[in-house]
């Protein structure tokens, strides 16, 4: 593995950290109070070419591998893991399904518009009886002729309102089967298709989340993406990938929080020293360096290994699992190093630990990780 950054990921890490300072660190407070999806701030991240990141260029993305795309997605979350979050479902989710599994009018039709950001997109998997056993679902598509009539919701859905297309994963078959579930492309506006109630969060409230909900919606064949009954196999290799960009969001709240952590560790004195002369507030900060070190490595490698066309699930979910903990550990130490003030919103340690907490149960808890990696070690 290639431990090197390299230019494109300096040009990246560069670009993102200047868009951050302009369009997102003057606002975010704001939008975090207000639960504001900033649907423009995607639109500019898409002139950038970070909403299709992974898009080859004849598509219209920007046609970058798994390493430059986590050095984005964890600089944006060093700011504010909302909008790294949902750059992550907009990249990962709807377009990478549409990515991997679309056929070549499916992917000529849909992927430049979400490459650009004209388009956001929202995927569909969770229902409210069935997250971690996803594979249970409940809502199903009938076939009617040439169309396939759709009645269930989905919620916790990432831009369920904003997003103008959706790929969601319906039962076609029996339950309990795994081959009986359909991956299909529908676009907003579709009759019967509709968004529900959006979710109040703890954190990661600028990333819009809300229910779908289908009454007879009627969908044409031609919206199936792959075949009839792939649908939850798709919808696992593609959480493969998702896995890789939830530990980049990890990556960068942990940064985002140590940065903060550091700065104040050195500014604020009690005692007539720095609190980081302190060797019980030092320590702390060698052990949160040492974990996003260990993270990093961790997300870095199943990058890299993806970008090799390799088999990522079992290190996906580790970098998950490793990463998402480390965040959640590191912003808990950021509140406490800034004392009291760490407890208020005059700070931003308090948001990095709302936030943190996200990415040890979106895309699979920490506890479906170890069932993932615990089946892989003992093959
Ligand atoms: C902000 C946000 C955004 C999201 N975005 C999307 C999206 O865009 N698309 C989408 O499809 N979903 C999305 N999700 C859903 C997310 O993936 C699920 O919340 C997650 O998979 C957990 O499912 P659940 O909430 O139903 O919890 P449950 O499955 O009910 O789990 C509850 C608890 O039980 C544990 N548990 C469950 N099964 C086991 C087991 N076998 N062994 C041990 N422990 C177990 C879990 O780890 C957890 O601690 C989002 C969620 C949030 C909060």
């Amino acid at each position: 593995m290639e431990l090197k950054t390299t230019e494109n990921q300096r040009m990246i890490a560069d670009m993102v950290r200047d868009f951050g300072a302009k369009h997102i660190k003057p606002k975010m407070r704001e939008w975090d109070e207000s639960q504001e999806f900033p649907v423009e701030v995607f639109k500019k991240l898409g002139e950038l070419g970070l909403m299709g990141v992974l898009v080859p260029t004849e598509y219209g993305g920007s046609g970058f591998g798994y390493t430059e795309y986590v050095t984005a997605i964890a600089e944006l979350s060093r700011i504010d893991g909302s909008i790294g979050l949902s750059m992550a479902a907009h990249n990962s989710l709807c377009t990478g399904h549409i990515l991997q599994f679309g056929n070549e009018e499916q992917k000529r039709k849909y992927l430049p518009k979400l490459a650009s950001a004209e388009w956001i997109g929202a995927w569909g998997l969770t229902e409210p009886n069935t997250g971690s056993d996803a594979g249970n679902m409940r809502t199903v598509a009938v076939q009617d002729g040439d169309y396939w009539v759709i009645n269930g919701a989905k919620n916790f859905i990432t831009h369920g309102k904003s997003g103008n297309v959706a790929v969601v994963i319906v039962r076609t078959g029996e339950v309990g089967d795994s081959r009986g579930m359909t991956a299909f492309v529908i676009e907003k506006g579709t009759p019967g298709f509709s968004a529900g109630r959006k979710e109040d969060k703890l954190g990661m409230r600028a990333s819009e989340t809300t229910e779908l909900i289908f009454q007879d919606c009627r969908v044409h064949k031609d919206q199936i993406l792959g075949t009839i009954g792939e649908g939850f196999i798709q919808a696992m290799k593609v959480l493969d990938g998702g896995r890789i960009s939830i530990a980049a969001l990890s990556l960068g709240i942990a940064q985002g929080a140590f940065d903060a952590a550091l700065a104040y560790s050195q500014e604020r004195n009690q005692f007539n020293k720095p609190i980081s002369s302190f060797q019980g507030i030092a320590f702390k900060l060698a052990d949160m360096a040492t974990e996003i070190e260990a993270a990093s490595l961790l997300t870095y490698q199943a990058a890299d290994m993806k970008n090799r066309g390799l088999n990522v699930n079992k290190e996906s979910a580790m970098a998950k699992l490793f990463a998402s903990e480390v965040s959640v550990r590191v912003a808990n130490e950021a509140v406490q190093i800034f004392g009291g003030y760490g407890f208020t919103k005059d700070y931003p340690a308090e948001k990095y630990y709302r936030d943190a907490k996200l990415c040890t149960i979106g895309e699979g808890t920490s506890e479906i990780q170890k069932l993932v990696i615990s089946r892989a070690v003992l093959k």
